[in-house]
């Protein structure tokens, strides 16, 4: 199992006391996101955003993180915009399947479970357009700021279990 998809039950646990009887204790699991956090702030943040948590953190995290990208790429962006820009990122994140096919990338004939040719609305990807919810000289810290999101996971994920690693024994 993924040390950040434990992260859901530890965060929701009313008792932290380490249980002997399992590999990772809830107390276990919060404290290597405690650690993973200082270095993956955004994976950690998403982390406890999808185990029901607030956005505000991921959203000003994310802020920051395209606001500097943008210095960088030399895209000349205000802190408004940048903000912006990582709200509609994330929603598309969370929200991005395309409502008219429920995400399914095939149109839904009325009255029937069946479903007919591809998706006009989506071109049966199932997914809203990205590049479409941006102007267009967003569109690449956009798609920058998105690919953030996988890999911030991915290293936050394997910072955690690195830093629960030395609190098992075997
Ligand atoms: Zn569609």
């Amino acid at each position: 199992m993924k040390i950040l998809d434990r992260y859901n039950t530890a965060i929701h646990a009313t008792s932290l006391k380490s249980e002997s009887d399992t590999t990772w204790s809830d107390a276990d699991v919060l404290g290597a996101a405690g650690l993973a956090a200082q270095h993956e702030a955004l994976g950690i943040a998403l982390a406890r955003m999808l185990a029901g948590g607030g956005r505000s953190d991921v959203v000003q995290i994310m802020t920051s993180e395209v606001y500097e990208r943008s210095f960088r790429i030399k895209a000349r962006i205000t802190h408004i915009q940048a903000g912006d820009i990582a709200k509609a990122v994330l929603a598309w994140y969370s929200h991005g399947t395309c409502q008219p096919c429920g995400g399914t990338g095939f149109a839904r004939i009325k009255d029937t479970p069946s479903l007919g040719d591809e998706c006009k609305h989506c071109g049966g990807t199932g997914r809203i357009p990205f590049d479409q919810q941006f102007r267009h000289e967003h569109r690449e810290l956009a798609q920058w700021l998105h690919d953030q999101i996988g890999a911030t996971q991915a290293r936050a994920g394997r910072l955690a279990m690195e830093k629960i690693a030395p609190l098992l024994d075997f």
